[in-house]
């Protein structure tokens, strides 16, 4: 098994990458984890690493995709407006007094396509509920917290549909890794190299201070005016429990909050959306003064339809992120139908929710304040990828200066 991709040495890597760079967990400090249930191999590393770095207690929290099934198929119809509450309420108790947080992802993106939408939205929604008060602590970055992938079985044959399970799954595994980084001699100094990258770009943008981003490509022609008090991010970032993380493995962006008010132009996407088991293609859409005033997909129209009409927030943006055209996850020219992923293979804008510490000192900020400054409020937060290697990107300045930033999907 030495040389498969899901080796035990590549799982030891990738579990200490988690653990020193994801989470830069603390002596004494405590973790708990989410996990599908095939993921036990690398959670068991996880578990190991953790202690060794001097973990207080490793509390691993596994899901099924079967026992997901089971309730869907046989479940009573008033429960679908239930959630555990009690587990998140520990979860929420757990951040409260400090524990870091892991999720590792790798579930059937497609899971749940075949189930009864109704039911699918009603569980949702309670989930959701339930979980807010321990997602606020998330959120707000309280603690250190970080996300990486598991190639799981029914997700490889997703994105490897023309290989036989064993192949598609050892595909997926390499894909995840290259785009993890752990590939290298020295994977925990090549990531605190990248992160370095990452900032630098993050602090040239910050002293701009550009009031908006121009993007023009095929199909593309939109300015994104920039909130008030905007920050940009990249690479690790520091919790307030003062501790530096990288909350996604891989990263490759780096982000702030547009204005919700000055968004103008028309964009298309660069590739497909994976949204709740939906594919939505061939995206363009029309902005004025902020709002989406016209839409269309070649596939999934409908879908489209009803998720910018969730509510006012949702047609209009939360974020905007510039993910160089060389990145290696744009390079592996996969659809990975993975926010996690798929997001970091292309500069992107974010329909909904914007991200308060995209705000300088946006720890202090109110809501109200947040949204006085052009952040945008919503139920949803998705991201769809408009960037490529043929959009060029200028930032504006408040004088009207114009400055290249990306030509040709690269950093100019
Ligand atoms: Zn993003
Ligand atoms: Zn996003």
């Amino acid at each position: 098994m030495q040389n498969s991709p899901l080796s035990s040495d590549r799982l030891d890597r990738l579990a200490r990458v988690a653990v020193q760079v994801g989470l830069n967990l603390q002596p004494g400090q405590d973790l708990v984890l989410t996990a599908p249930l095939a993921s036990a191999p690398l959670v068991r590393r996880i578990a190991a690493e953790a202690y060794k770095a001097g973990a207080g207690l490793v509390t691993p929290l596994f899901a099924d995709e079967e026992v997901t099934l089971a309730r869907y198929r046989h479940g009573q119809d008033a429960a679908f407006d239930r959630a555990p509450d009690w587990l998140y309420r520990g979860m929420a108790e757990a951040y409260g007094a400090g524990a870091a947080r892991m999720a590792i992802v790798g579930d059937n993106p497609m899971l749940l396509a075949g189930q009864d939408p109704g039911k699918v939205s009603r569980a949702t929604r309670a989930n959701a509920t339930a979980y807010k008060p321990a997602l606020e602590k998330i959120a707000n970055f309280d603690i250190n917290w970080t996300v990486l992938a598991w190639p799981g079985l029914a997700w490889a044959q997703q994105v490897f549909p023309d290989l036989p399970e064993a192949a598609a799954q050892e595909a997926l595994a390499d894909a995840i890794f290259a785009a993890s980084r752990i590939d290298g001699d020295d994977p925990v100094a090549d990531w605190a190299a990248h992160s370095a990258r990452l900032a630098e770009r993050s602090a040239w943008l910050n002293g701009h201070r550009f009031a908006a981003l121009h993007f023009t490509g095929p199909g593309t022609d939109l300015t994104v005016g920039l909130a008030d008090g905007h920050e940009w991010h990249g690479g690790a970032s520091t919790a307030r429990n003062g501790i530096s993380c990288n909350p996604n493995l891989p990263t490759e962006e780096v982000f702030t909050t547009p204005h919700a008010l000055r968004v103008d132009g028309h964009v298309s996407a660069t590739k497909p959306l994976s949204h709740q088991g939906s594919l939505i293609e061939g995206i363009r859409v029309r902005f004025e003064a902020g709002r989406i005033v016209e839409a269309q997909a070649s596939r999934g129209q409908e879908v489209l339809q009803k998720l910018i009409g969730t509510d006012e927030g949702a047609r209009r943006l939360g974020e905007v992120a510039l993910v160089p055209h060389s990145s290696p996850i744009a390079q592996s020219g996969l659809l990975f139908y993975n926010t996690l992923f798929d997001e970091n293979a292309a500069s992107h804008i974010a329909l909904g929710q914007c991200y308060s510490k995209c705000f300088v000192g946006g720890a202090g900020l109110t809501p109200e304040q947040i949204a006085a400054q052009g952040g945008n409020s919503s139920l949803i937060h998705v991201d769809w990828m408009i960037g490529s290697g043929q959009v060029d990107v200028d930032g504006l300045t408040a004088g009207g200066d114009r400055v290249p930033v990306m030509r040709a999907g690269e950093w100019a």
